[in-house]
Order: structure tokens, then sequence, then C-alpha cells
């Protein structure tokens, strides 16, 4: 009898797997994927599989990811129901405050293992899938623009027309000729995005927007601190383009707050910052009800993120600006998965496959574990 499973052992492996490149954002650089991967295994022996991925500047830190999986959540979630999800996420949320990329790990690794009993794909268990693909962006983020362009080209031959530019990391000049040479060399062919990644001062922010606005960007990515929000519903009113807020809502409470304000005209949705998919889907429920729309979103992940963030997107009604899961299959010297993450034709598949569908090669995994806490 299934049903009467417990959890048996819990460990975090901390991995650090270098990308083939720098990312260069307004908050920051990037070379490499730091992150508290959660196994989660029931006396059944079922293994389910979760991913926290913080970004410092963004989130938090990866000790505190671990930190809040091993010493503060173990304890309590050890003999366990693997399938009271609720109830854990309950405790998750009375136990720590904050962490929501522990917590997003936490409720990702519960919900493999649920998927997995009841033969169902964790899309399934949120409601159900709306699409089994789901048109993927690239992040042009190298400060070698000429990289990028090779990049870019590369990925436009596998059929990806998704292109969004890092911004405001270096000169106004720069972002204004990139736009110009992307607009220039694919036409309206592709759609571009910019994101600013908090990169921009608030008093002078609108100006600056105004110069993009020619190249007919899809949408503008939070330009302001992300607590400028203010100001942020300022630069929304202003500018002909949709301005999304990534940093300043990170949850449905936050997401209210938007809504009130109209502080964007979009939300970009990430298990790392909401704390899971089904907190995701409540910011996704809220922006809708006040007519914003969603984006899928993520940090600096593996396929097993990834694969967690796919089932959230698949779920949601209406989506018109696709994703950005592309970290393993265009980013990272390689990932910690048996198969490649599903990116064909610039389209992340959904995976069909009892619980998260993907599955971690442990072989990769002690390649890159730089800590075991177990
Ligand atoms: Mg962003």
């Amino acid at each position: 009898m299934t049903h009467a499973q417990r959890i048996k052992d819990i460990r975090v492996h901390v991995v650090d797997i270098p990308a083939k490149t720098v990312h260069s954002h307004g908050s920051g650089d990037v070379g490499g994927i730091n992150s508290a991967i959660l196994e989660i295994v029931t006396d059944g022996g079922v293994t389910g599989w979760g991913e926290a991925s913080p970004w410092p500047v963004f989130t938090g830190t990866v000790e505190a990811s671990a930190a809040a999986l091993h010493v503060h959540l173990r304890p309590h979630l050890i003999g366990g129901n693997p399938l009271h999800v609720d109830k854990h996420m309950t405790m998750a949320d009375k136990v720590i405050v904050g962490c929501p990329e522990a917590k997003a790990a936490l409720e990702t690794a519960l919900l493999d293992i649920v998927g997995q009993l009841a033969g169902l794909p964790i899309v399934e268990l949120v409601g159900g899938r709306h699409r089994d693909t789901i048109p993927m962006s690239f992040s042009v983020a190298n400060p070698d623009f000429d990289a990028d362009l090779e990049d870019v080209a590369r990925l436009y031959e596998d059929g990806v027309r998704l292109f969004k530019l890092k911004t405001g990391f270096g000169e106004h000049a720069f972002d204004v000729m990139r736009l110009d040479k992307l607009r220039n060399l694919y036409g309206d062919t592709v759609s571009l995005r910019i994101d600013y990644n908090q990169g921009l001062r608030a008093y002078d922010a609108i100006r600056t927007l105004r110069d993009l606005e020619a190249f007919r960007p899809a949408f503008i990515e939070q330009p302001v601190k992300m607590h400028e929000r203010a100001a942020l519903a300022e630069i929304t009113r202003a500018l002909d383009t949709p301005v999304m807020a990534d940093e300043s809502v990170f949850n449905p409470r936050e997401a209210m707050a938007g809504v009130e304000m109209r502080m964007a005209d979009i939300f970009a949705l990430k298990i790392m910052k909401s704390g899971g998919i089904r907190r995701a889907l409540e910011v996704a429920s809220i922006a809708r009800v006040g007519g914003i729309d969603v984006y899928g979103g993520c940090m600096f992940e593996t396929g097993i993120a990834h694969a967690a963030g796919t089932h959230l997107m698949a779920a949601i009604p209406d989506l018109h600006l696709g994703c950005e899961f592309y970290m393993p299959t265009y980013y990272m010297r390689e990932d910690i998965l048996t198969e490649p993450f599903p990116v064909r034709g610039g389209q992340v598949h959904v995976p069909t496959s009892p619980g998260l569908g993907v599955a971690v090669d442990p072989g990769k995994l002690a390649k890159y574990r730089t800590e075991l806490w177990q």
C-alpha cells in the first residue's frame, strides 16, 4: 500500500557547476550554478528530487538554503507522510521565515514523490496541463557581445525566436547598439525583450527606457530596484511598452500589492521567489484577476528546478510570453540529469512521465558536489 510510505531519509547536495560563459546583469555577474539539491527517500524506496537555486543579490544564499533544509526542516519531515504536501509546506512557513528557494526544493521533492506514487506528472497534480510545449527565451547577457551574436545565430538555427537582452550593466549606448544590431539582423522574426535587473536609477529611468522603445521590445523587465515599487508603477504608466516586475514581486502578498497599485503589466513567475509551484500558481491567479500577464522566469538552475518550472508554466491557462528555461541546454557546461533537459526546436517540452519527469545522474551529481549534508 503505497499510501503508507514514510519519509525515511533526506540529503542535501550542494553543487557548483561551471557555465560556458559569464552572464552579466544589472545586479552583478554570474559564472556558474551554485544550488542545493534536495533528495528525499521514502521507506518504500521512492526518491524525490528538488532544487534550491538562490542568487545572493536577488533571493538569498545556497548556505542558507542548505541549512534551512537540513537543520531546520529535516527534523519535522523524517517519518512524515510524503502525500501531505500542504501540511509540510505549512510547517515550513511556520518553522523558518523567508528561504523561498529551500521551500521550492521541498515542495518539488514532495510533489515528485506524490507524482511517482500516483503515476502522474506533477502538472496533472496541480490542475492539469494547458500545453505540451512552451516557447523558450535565451538571455543575451555576455559582456562579449560578439560571442553573444554567435550564440544567438546558433540558437536561431535551433528554432529559438525569443531573446532577452540583459541591460544596465554597461553604458546606455552599449545597450542601444546591441538592440539595434539584433533588430537589424533578425527584423521582426524575433521577439526581443529587455531586463535591467534593477540596474537603472529611478529618477532618470523613463527617458532612458523611452530610447529603447524604438526597438519594439515585447517587454521591459525590472528597470529599478526591487523596493522602488512606486517608481516601477510610474514607469509602467509612462511607457507604451509593457513593463514586467520580477524582483519586486516574490509571493502572493506582493502580487496583491502589485495589482492594487498596478505596479506592472506582467509578473515574472519563479518557484524560487514564491517558494514552490503552488504559491506561484497563486501569484498567477492574483495577476489574472488584476489583468496582469505572467511569464516563466528562472534563477541559475539545473534541469531539476527547470523541470519544476516547466510543470508550473504548463498549468497556466493563458501564456503569451513563454519561459526562459535555457540553462542546461545553452548555459551550463554539463547538467546533472541522465537525459538532456527537453528543449527542441526552441520549445521546452513538458515532461510526461510520473512526478518531476526527470532523473538525476548520481555520477554527475557526485562530480559537481562540494558538500553533502546528511
Ligand atoms: Mg529578471
